[in-house]
């Protein structure tokens, strides 16, 4: 990879941000890296612990909210890829504050961070849900309405609006990736994906939301990765990108599949009080990023083996996030 100097890295010890993390190490030589994250439930600086012993990342605990801290710490980027994030739909609607506080004013104290300093790039990782329901006839493109119905949503698309404008007004080089559903090793067993895994692994019951109907496009987190490093080489700065492997299942689907690869019956399928807003399902274009030479490489059914074996091996990992 051509990128060179200071990357820092907000949320770094999160799910798709140590997944991130792991891969930017191996393989950009020459980067200094800085992992600025305030270790929220959801976040574990265990994931980086020894990367951060070989010297290979810095690790500092900040909230992004916190505007001199953000001065302080990222003073010298030359990349900056937020992953930071109030990032569960259920916790946003029981209390929704803290994504306003992490998600917009987060962001408004990055983009202000930009303002002031020399930044080369600026990426910034939204969201599908920012565009809220869509369907089979109504897919989005990164220029369609954002129409978000959960608070977490609405903050996400809050930000991406205050990116857009600082980009245009003040000539800044930010760029705006929304990732469909993410799955993989790392993620916090709060998610579907891992919820459905651990709970099969435990022999409890998989709780499916309503009529277990609801659609979600699935992409491998080491997709994502590369979609992310290919935008900070190659995105063009000012633009949005969707990153979707247009592998749409339904939630029973889902769990299902689960069940077959840890080997356990249909018999864990419960249903559960549907949440009072849920969006029917996602369907978001990926044209732009694949005119980028971006493709999904890894299939739903090799991707979910591969982190049922992480949540298989590494119960201690779960364990103690939990
Ligand atoms: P996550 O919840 O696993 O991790 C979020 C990280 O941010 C944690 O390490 C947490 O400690 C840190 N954090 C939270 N508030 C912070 C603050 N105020 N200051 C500094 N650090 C803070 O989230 P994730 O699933 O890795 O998601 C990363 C990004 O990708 C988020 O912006 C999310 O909206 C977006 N996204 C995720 C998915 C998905 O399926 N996981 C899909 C689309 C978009």
């Amino acid at each position: 990879m051509s990128i060179k100097g200071k990357i820092v890295i907000p949320g770094g010890c999160g799910f798709i941000g140590t997944n991130f993390v792991r891969r930017i190490v191996e393989r950009v030589g020459e980067l200094e890296i800085v992992v600025f994250d305030k270790l929220t439930y959801s976040g574990d600086f265990g994931n980086i612990k020894e990367l951060v012993e070989k010297k290979k990342v810095r690790f500092v605990r900040g909230d992004i909210a916190e505007l001199e801290s953000v001065k302080k710490y990222f003073a010298g980027a030359d990349y900056i890829v937020n992953f930071a994030a109030e990032t569960h739909v259920d916790r946003s609607l029981k209390e929704p504050y803290p994504f306003v506080m992490t998600n917009f004013v987060g962001v408004a104290n990055i983009l202000e961070f930009v303002r002031e300093n020399p930044v080369t790039r600026f990426l910034h990782i939204s969201t599908d849900e920012v565009y809220g329901p869509t369907n089979e006839n109504n897919i989005a493109k990164e220029d369609s309405p954002l129409r978000p119905t959960t608070p977490y949503a609405s903050t996400k698309a809050s930000a991406d609006m205050l990116c857009i404008s600082y980009a245009r007004a003040f000539e800044l080089d930010i760029i705006i990736a929304r990732p469909t559903n993410n799955y993989g090793p790392y993620q916090y067993p709060e998610k579907l994906i891992p919820l459905f895994i651990m709970n099969s692994l435990l022999n409890r019951a998989l709780p499916l939301y309503g009529d277990g109907l609801y659609i979600r496009d699935w992409v491998f987190v080491d997709d994502t990765v590369e979609a992310l490093l290919l935008l900070l080489e190659r995105g063009t700065p000012g633009e949005i990108y969707n990153i979707s492997a247009q592998t749409r299942k339904r939630n029973i689907e889902v769990a299902r599949k689960v069940l077959e690869v840890v080997g356990k019956g249909d018999e864990l399928i419960t249903f559960v009080e549907d949440r009072k807003v849920h969006d029917r399902g996602y369907f978001i274009d990926n044209r732009k990023i694949r005119a980028l030479g971006w493709e999904p490489k890894v299939s739903f059914d090799e991707g979910l083996k591969r982190t049922v074996e992480f949540y298989a091996s590494r119960e201690d990992w779960w364990q103690k996030v939990r």
